[in-house]
């Protein structure tokens, strides 16, 4: 299943975010957290805390997509998820 996540974090459509995109804007696409296999390391929500949080369960889940640029969701929580279970999704 890791392996399924690493294509959904680095498949087509990821990547590094537009440049352009600063915060407050609309996006395109959101942040995603496969629940199943997050281990609740809180890496992303210490990284991103305008971003992820822990849900009722103390798994990480997006609760806003424009709390920060994509760039740095990308560069601060979708690499750095040790089981890389956060990718992006189309809106
Ligand atoms: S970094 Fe990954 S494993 Fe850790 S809390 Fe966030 S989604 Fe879960």
């Amino acid at each position: 299943m890791a392996v399924i996540c690493a294509i959904v974090a680095n498949g087509p459509g990821s990547g590094r975010a537009d440049l352009e995109e600063e915060k407050g804007e609309p996006v395109a696409r959101r942040p995603w957290v496969d629940k199943e296999q997050c281990i609740s390391c809180g890496i992303c929500i210490a990284n991103c805390p305008q971003v992820f949080r822990f849900d009722s369960h103390g798994k990480s889940e997006c609760y806003d997509p424009a709390g920060a640029a994509q760039e740095v969701i990308q560069a601060q929580a979708v690499e750095l998820c040790p089981v890389s279970c956060i990718g992006w999704e189309e809106q």
